[in-house]
């Protein structure tokens, strides 16, 4: 399938690089990541239909620790009348701070493994396999959403934000996290860094387009940082040397000593670097 701009709908784009999967090895395929003429966004041009892209994406699940997330969840919490919604929960630890606070929680992701994850420890909460475009919700439903990690996916990111806005309760908040396409790792690494994932990483925002799509969305009060995440760098490295899996590297990376010590001496590089707008994840919140 063709794109063009998912920000400004212009066709005029310079190519950035062109590349092939490095994390799973799709080698079958070659992809174009280029910067919008008109309005810089990062993006690619040609991505997998839905379906194909979907038989890739269920291979990549990895499940949690149960049990230690069980541990994590606070017994008897008074609930009150707060809803907080989470597109593309994954297996769902990211809501565990608002079950805590007695939220009713309500995650939605693609992934059916996912889903059946969440169900295990937050039996209470109502989770559901599906896309934001095909579930309904009525409209100023959610005190909250977050969605950390998805919009560098969505086919549509402008409609994707039209349909939170609108499940939106009134002067309430959207979270976002997604990778920073200007951070200092994309300038160093470029094709190799971490952010550049094909072809599942199909847009690369920065301040200016994810400020603009959520304007186009309606959001106002904007607040855009970066956030350093210094094991982007070894997985940068790692993509580098093509020497990795990456499903079997995050299991036994988040093991090692090693990988440890280089993330804490990064760190404080790293976080000078992300008071300057370069981090690796910017982190985005807007009210409806
Ligand atoms: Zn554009």
């Amino acid at each position: 399938m063709m794109r063009i701009c998912p920000v400004c709908s212009s066709d005029k784009s310079t190519l950035i690089f062109h590349d092939v999967n490095r994390r799973e090895w799709y080698t079958e395929l070659e992809w174009d990541f280029v910067s919008c003429n008109d309005c810089g966004m990062k993006y690619l041009t040609h991505i997998l239909s839905f379906s194909e892209m979907w038989e890739k994406y269920e291979d990549i699940y990895v499940h949690p620790d149960i049990l230690n997330i069980s541990e994590k969840i606070h017994k008897n919490v008074p609930q009150i009348s707060k809803k907080i919604l989470d597109i593309g929960c994954n297996h769902g630890v990211q809501l565990i701070p608002y079950v805590n606070l007695g939220w009713n929680v309500y995650g939605i992701d693609l992934n059916k493994h996912a889903i059946e994850d969440c169900k295990k420890y937050l039996p209470e909460a109502n989770f559901l396999v599906s896309t934001i475009e095909d579930v309904w919700f009525p409209d100023n439903m959610f005190d909250k959403i977050q969605t950390f990690h998805v919009l560098e996916h969505v086919y549509d990111p402008k409609s994707f934000l039209e349909k939170c806005y609108k499940i939106l309760n009134e002067n309430w908040e959207i979270e976002i996290r997604i990778p920073h396409g200007d951070s200092l790792e994309m300038k160093v690494w470029g094709k190799y860094s971490s952010q550049s994932w094909v072809p599942f990483h199909i847009n690369m925002f920065d301040k200016k387009t994810i400020v603009e799509v959520l304007t186009q969305a309606w959001f106002h009060e904007i607040m855009v940082h970066t956030n350093p995440i210094p094991w982007w760098w070894i997985l940068s490295f790692r993509q580098w040397k093509n020497t990795i899996n990456i499903s079997r590297w995050v299991t036994n990376f988040k093991q090692g000593y090693f990988h440890i010590l280089i993330q804490v001496m990064l760190y404080p590089f790293l976080w000078i670097l992300s008071k300057v707008w370069y981090g690796e994840e910017l982190h985005v919140i807007a009210k409806k």
